[in-house]
Parts: C-alpha cells; structure tokens; sequence
C-alpha cells in the first residue's frame, strides 16, 4: 500500500492548481473527480478581469494576483507544453451619459490609471457590440483556458501512473 501526502477531490481548476502547488512543493497527491458533465471550470470563460461590476472597483488583491496568476499560468504551460494564458485588453460597453462619466470619473482615481486606458481603441470591434454610447479600454486583463489547463494536467497524473 502507498502511503501519500494529500488527496484531492474535484479536479477543477482549483483541485488542479492546489495538486500543481503541492508537487511543486515536493508532496504526493492524488487527485480523484466524477467528471461533472456540467462542471464550471468546463464552461468558464476563464476571463481574468481587473476592474468589474457596476461600480467599477478593482477587483480583490488585483496588483499581486494578476501577476502571480500570470507566473503561475505561464509556468504551467512551460511545463505542460501547452498554451492557455493570453494577456488581453478588455472593451468595456457604456450605455449611456452616467456610466460614461463614472467610468472617467474612476479612471482618474489613483491606482486605476494603470488598468483603464485614456482612449478606447475600438477597431472594428464596435459591430460585433450592442450599439453603446461610448467604450473604455482595460489593460492587464487576461484569459485562461482552464477546461484545457484540467484537461492536461488529467493527462499529466495519468502518465505519472
Ligand atoms: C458559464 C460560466 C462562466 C464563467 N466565467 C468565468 C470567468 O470568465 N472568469 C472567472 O474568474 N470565473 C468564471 N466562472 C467561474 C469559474 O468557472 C469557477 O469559479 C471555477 O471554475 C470553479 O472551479 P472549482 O474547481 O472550484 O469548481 P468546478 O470547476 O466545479 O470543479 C469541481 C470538480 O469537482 C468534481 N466533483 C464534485 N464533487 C465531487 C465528488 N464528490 N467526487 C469527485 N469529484 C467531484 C466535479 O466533477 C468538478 O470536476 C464562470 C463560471 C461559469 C459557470
């Protein structure tokens, strides 16, 4: 009988990155998962959002998790050979005078002028939209495919066997 450190249940995307953090810190796990047909990680968009909701307020702890997110993403894929973690900039629909002003309102607090951007550069992104009464831009935003992240670790615990 082998004995081990930790055993997981559930291999979404938190199950797989607590199993990627135990192995990096030398501990033996196993992981086990009913493959939830309808399970979230498999139909999240995986969008990594630095300013949200109605108000936008930034997201909780944005300055150190979106760069650790991003270490931690990029050096999975290193070492899974695959590529899920794509830096991205957000358009962000105003759909009316109000939310316009709150928008450059907040843009000129301190510590949001490093996510959303002075001009919005809409491409020809503008018809794929609802018809808005103006855009802001977001940078360091980011998506990561975390159904295929689960998907190769799964493989990488089954080579491990
Ligand atoms: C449509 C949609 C879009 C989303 N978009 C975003 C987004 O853009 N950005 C964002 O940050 N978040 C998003 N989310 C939220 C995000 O997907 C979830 O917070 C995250 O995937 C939760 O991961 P988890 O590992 O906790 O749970 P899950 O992904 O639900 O994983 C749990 C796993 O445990 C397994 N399991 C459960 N019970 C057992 C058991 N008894 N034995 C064995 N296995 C078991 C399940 O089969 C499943 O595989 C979205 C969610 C949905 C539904």
């Amino acid at each position: 009988m082998q004995s081990i450190d930790y055993l997981i249940v559930g291999q979404g995307v938190a199950g797989t990155l607590m199993a990627h953090f135990l192995l990096e810190a030398q501990q033996s796990v196993v992981v086990i998962d009913n493959a939830h047909p309808h399970g979230a990680t498999k139909a999240a968009a995986g969008i990594i959002n630095p300013i949200t909701g109605r108000r936008y307020v930034k997201s909780w702890r944005v300055e150190e998790l979106i760069p650790f997110a991003a270490s931690t993403y990029q050096q999975i894929e290193q070492k899974l050979g695959i590529q899920i973690f794509y830096p991205y900039a957000i358009l962000r629909a105003l759909f009316n005078e109000r939310e316009e002003n709150d928008w450059w309102r907040r843009s000129t607090e301190l510590g949001y002028e490093k996510y959303i951007l002075e001009q919005a550069h809409l491409g020809n992104y503008q018809q794929h939209t609802l018809p808005a009464f103006g855009y802001g831009e977001l940078r360091h935003a980011a998506q990561v495919q975390i159904g295929k992240l689960a998907n190769a670790y799964r493989n990488f615990f089954w080579s491990k066997i």
